[in-house]
């Protein structure tokens, strides 16, 4: 049997980002619909979250490029339990941890759309962006259908 899906479309003014000099480009890109990452300029590989250096060889050569929203379940939990609104209104919900296709990238996200029975590792999934405000938006992911 499925569960429900919570509606996630509103949520409340406390829990929309307070960005950085460092991750503004993330929140950003995602409210014009792209998933912006960190590329090394030294090693070629990709990270997120966003920082000063690179977190694979330490260099200080960081730009952001578009990923291309796709990647793979590394691990999940399901949450099932939480006492806070609006997360106590949403359970069960999935948490994955995401390869993204980029080298070196994970993203650990929601995936509020997707029913916890139909998740595995290794599934193919696509980043969703969740506006929150008129600036910024939140990354969700979601099985690939394509
Ligand atoms: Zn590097």
């Amino acid at each position: 049997m499925s569960s429900p899906l919570a509606d996630w479309s509103e949520s409340p003014a406390w829990l929309a980002p307070i960005p950085t000099s460092d991750d503004r480009e993330f929140w950003v890109g995602a409210r014009n619909g792209e998933l912006r990452i960190q590329r090394c300029g030294a090693c070629g590989l990709h990270q997120h979250y966003a920082r000063m250096l690179c977190s694979h060889c330490g260099a200080d050569e960081i730009a952001f490029v578009v990923a291309s929203g796709l990647g793979t379940i590394y691990s999940f939990t399901v949450i099932r339990k939480n006492g806070v609104p609006p997360f106590r209104e949403r359970v069960p919900f999935v948490v994955a941890s995401v390869q993204l296709d980029e080298p070196g990238a994970r993203v650990l996200a929601a995936m509020p759309t997707t029913a916890i029975e139909s998740v595995a590792i290794g599934a193919r999934v696509r980043a969703q962006f969740r506006p929150v405000g008129d600036e910024f938006a939140f990354v969700d992911f979601a099985l690939d259908s394509a």
